[in-house]
């Protein structure tokens, strides 16, 4: 039996937490092209913004989100952001995603254009494994189907509406169809179409061409952001040096040892992305010099590798004691603002069709995504994708009009 009621292309922090929700309302199929963990989502460091700290409103984190967005977001779609990211967290540790704490508290740590620190993370810098292995662990007891290495390679729409996918059975070289009611894309960016990028093999903007070719509005492509500081060594991946090293003290140095980031912006090492990777690149033309270097061996070295384990284990393994060396780095393709466009309930202009994650384009991050939204973003609005359907689900006078209850309707 192909049938079901939601097929959830991706199984990163979208499909995953996407298909935990959709169980409760129905059969759900995740068809996934790698192994299940295999996705950006694994390799998120810094963690995951949330304004529950002292000192903190949803306001101060709608205005950052705004600023960080260079006058491009939607301030509608903040608003939502902000005021129902609480509740996404509580949801999240309802499902045990193990946050660090300080003194019995959620521990907060701040990256930059973040006024206040708002930052929940797990493991040091180790957040987006931990979220990925517990929502993992939680679909399979869930007992929701998962096939792995399963390629989608066309979304069916029959007569203006989502009937199901085709996928690719990397294994056997087969063709599958698969039917339901509702399609959702989860599917993840495109940091792979770059040469130097953060983000793993399998993020290659799959899900953006395949709502295009099945008619769905694309939106905001121009917007790609570049993380500013990725790994720059000869022969190793462009590993990626969480933002959040530099709000816990790291400074940018170009290739002459001198701290230059107030030349460009008051708020200095902490301005936003946009503004400090171009400002590194400003440097790099300067100096002649291909990276240049982030200084934490200022701070102490316990703090360091307790704080960021993984990055400090990955440089040594490169031979990087960054507690005594400097860090040699350059921007890399890190994050598409821009996809799927989706309302705020997560549908496409076609019925039965939704995205989620960073594939979609909701609209909060405008032209510059603020760090830590990311992850936010994502169970923000898978919520309210499931908020809709269970909607419509209900015998309610406007379904009865509008649908035979054979598959989802939405948007005015
Ligand atoms: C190194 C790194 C660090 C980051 N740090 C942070 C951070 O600290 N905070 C934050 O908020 N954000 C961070 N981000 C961004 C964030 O991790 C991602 O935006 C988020 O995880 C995206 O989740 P997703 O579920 O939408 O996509 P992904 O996690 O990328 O999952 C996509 C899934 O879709 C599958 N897939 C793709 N195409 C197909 C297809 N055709 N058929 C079947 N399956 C397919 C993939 O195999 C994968 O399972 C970071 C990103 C990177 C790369």
């Amino acid at each position: 039996m192909n049938q079901y009621d939601y097929i959830i292309v991706g199984s990163g922090i979208a499909g995953l937490y996407t298909s935990l929700l959709a169980r409760e309302q129905g059969s759900v199929l995740i068809l996934t092209k790698g192994s299940i963990d295999e996705c950006n989502t694994k390799y998120a460091q810094g963690g995951i913004a949330a304004a529950i700290g002292h000192g903190d409103s949803a306001e101060l984190h709608y205005r950052d989100t705004l600023s960080a967005g260079a006058g491009l977001c939607d301030p509608e779609a903040v608003r939502i952001l902000v005021e129902e990211a609480p509740d996404r967290i509580t949801d999240l540790i309802n499902f045990g995603v193990p946050f660090d704490t300080m003194d019995g508290e959620v521990a907060l740590a701040r990256e930059a254009a973040h006024s206040v620190p708002r930052i929940l993370h797990a493991g040091g810098d180790a957040t987006g494994e931990h979220i990925e292995v517990t929502l993992s662990r939680m679909a399979r007891l869930a007992k929701i189907t998962i096939l792995e290495y399963f390629l989608a390679t066309e979304i069916i729409v029959e007569d203006g509406v989502v009937r199901g996918v085709r996928a690719f059975d990397c294994r056997t070289g087969s063709v599958e169809e698969f039917r339901s009611r509702a399609v959702i894309l989860a599917t993840g960016g495109g940091g792979r179409l770059f040469k130097f990028t953060t983000n793993p093999d399998i993020a290659t903007c799959d899900g953006i061409a395949l709502a295009y070719d099945a008619g769905a509005e694309i939106t905001d492509m121009e917007f790609l952001q570049f993380h500013p500081t990725a790994l720059r060594l000869p022969g190793v991946i462009p590993f990626l040096i969480s933002e959040a090293v530099r709000g816990e003290g790291g400074i940018l140095r170009n290739a002459e040892g001198r701290q230059f980031m107030f030349d460009y912006s008051p708020e200095g090492d902490l301005a936003s992305r946009d503004i400090v990777a171009r400002s590194i690149l400003y440097e790099m033309n300067k100096t002649g010099s291909d990276r240049v270097f982030l200084d934490v061996t200022h701070l102490p070295p316990r703090k360091t590798s307790a704080r960021f384990p993984q990055i400090y284990r990955f440089c040594l393994d490169h031979s990087l004691d960054i507690t005594k060396t400097l860090i040699p780095i350059a921007p890399a393709a890190h994050y598409m603002m821009g996809g799927v466009k989706t309302n705020a309930w997560g549908e496409t202009n076609i019925a039965g069709l939704f995205a989620a994650g960073e594939a979609a384009c909701t609209g909060v991050h405008g032209a510059n995504r603020l760090a830590s939204n990311s992850l936010l973003e994502v169970v923000v609005f898978a919520k309210r994708i499931l908020q809709r359907t269970e909607e419509a689900l209900k015998p309610s006078e406007l379904a009865c009009q509008r649908s035979d209850k054979d598959y989802f309707y939405f948007r005015e």
